[in-house]
C-alpha cells in the first residue's frame, strides 16, 4: 500500500464539517465524533471558514486565526476529529465546493462526506456551485434542536442520528457578554482562549 507524504493510506473516508466555529462547542464535537462512528470515517475535518460569506456583515466575526486556534484546542485530544486550516490557507471567501474539490484532488480514490446540521442543510441550494456538491461528497445531515430538516429539492442526503444538544455559538457569545458560565458547553482549552483574547465582549 502506498502512503502519502503524511504517512496516511489513500482511499480514506473523510468527513468534512465546515463552520464558523465562533466558538466551537460540544454540539459540534459530539456531532463530529458520532458521525465518524456511525459512518466508519477515518477522519473528520472541522474546516474553519476563512470568510464565512453568508455571515459577513451580520456581526463582528472573530479572526480566522483565533477561530482556528479554538478548534485546534477543542480537538487536541481527539485522534479522529481534527482542525483544518485549508480555507485559511486558500484565503478569500470560503466555499465548501472548493474545499471538497481540493480534497478530491489529494485522494481521488477516497470518499468524502459533507456534514451539515439541519439549519445549514435547509440552505444548501444557496451555496456556491450547489449543483456540484453531490458529485463531490455524500451529504450527511444531523438534526439540530430548534430546526426541522427541510432539505432543498435535488439533494440526496444521508441522515445520521446524534445526541441532540441545544448549544449554539450565538448563545455562547451571549453567555460571555452577560457573564454566565461556559464550562461543560465548551472544552476548557476553548474557554481559556476566549478569556485570554477577551472575545465576545466578556
Ligand atoms: P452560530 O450560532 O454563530 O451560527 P453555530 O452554533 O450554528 O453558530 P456554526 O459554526 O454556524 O455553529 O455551525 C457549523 C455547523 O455545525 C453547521 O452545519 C451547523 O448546523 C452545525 N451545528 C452547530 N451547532 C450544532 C449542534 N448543537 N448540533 C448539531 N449541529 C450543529
Ligand atoms: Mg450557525
Amino acid at each position: 500500500m502506498n502512503l502519502d507524504d503524511a504517512g496516511r493510506s489513500p482511499a480514506a473516508r473523510i468527513g468534512v464539517f465546515g463552520g464558523t466555529f465562533d466558538p466551537p462547542h460540544l454540539g459540534h464535537l459530539v456531532t463530529a465524533v458520532n458521525v465518524a462512528h456511525e459512518l466508519d470515517l477515518d477522519r473528520v475535518l472541522m474546516v474553519v471558514a476563512n470568510e464565512p460569506w453568508q455571515k459577513v456583515g451580520e456581526r463582528g466575526i472573530s479572526s480566522a486565526a483565533i477561530r482556528l486556534a479554538m478548534v485546534r484546542a477543542a480537538t487536541a485530544a481527539d485522534d479522529v476529529v481534527e482542525a483544518s486550516d485549508l480555507e485559511l490557507v486558500r484565503g478569500g471567501p470560503s466555499y465548501s465546493v472548493d474545499t471538497l474539490e481540493h480534497l478530491a484532488g489529494l485522494d481521488p480514490a477516497g470518499e468524502r462526506f459533507l456534514v451539515v446540521g439541519s439549519d445549514a442543510a435547509s440552505g444548501l441550494d444557496t451555496w456556491e456551485r450547489a449543483d456540484e456538491l453531490s458529485g463531490l461528497a455524500t451529504i450527511v445531515v444531523v438534526e439540530r434542536p430548534g430546526s426541522t430538516t427541510r432539505v432543498p429539492e435535488g439533494f440526496e442526503v444521508v441522515h445520521v442520528e446524534v445526541p441532540r444538544l441545544e448549544v449554539s455559538s450565538t448563545d455562547l457569545r451571549e453567555r460571555v457578554r452577560t457573564g454566565r458560565p461556559l464550562r461543560h458547553l465548551v472544552p476548557d482549552g476553548v474557554v481559556s482562549l476566549i478569556r485570554e483574547h477577551g472575545l465576545y465582549g466578556g
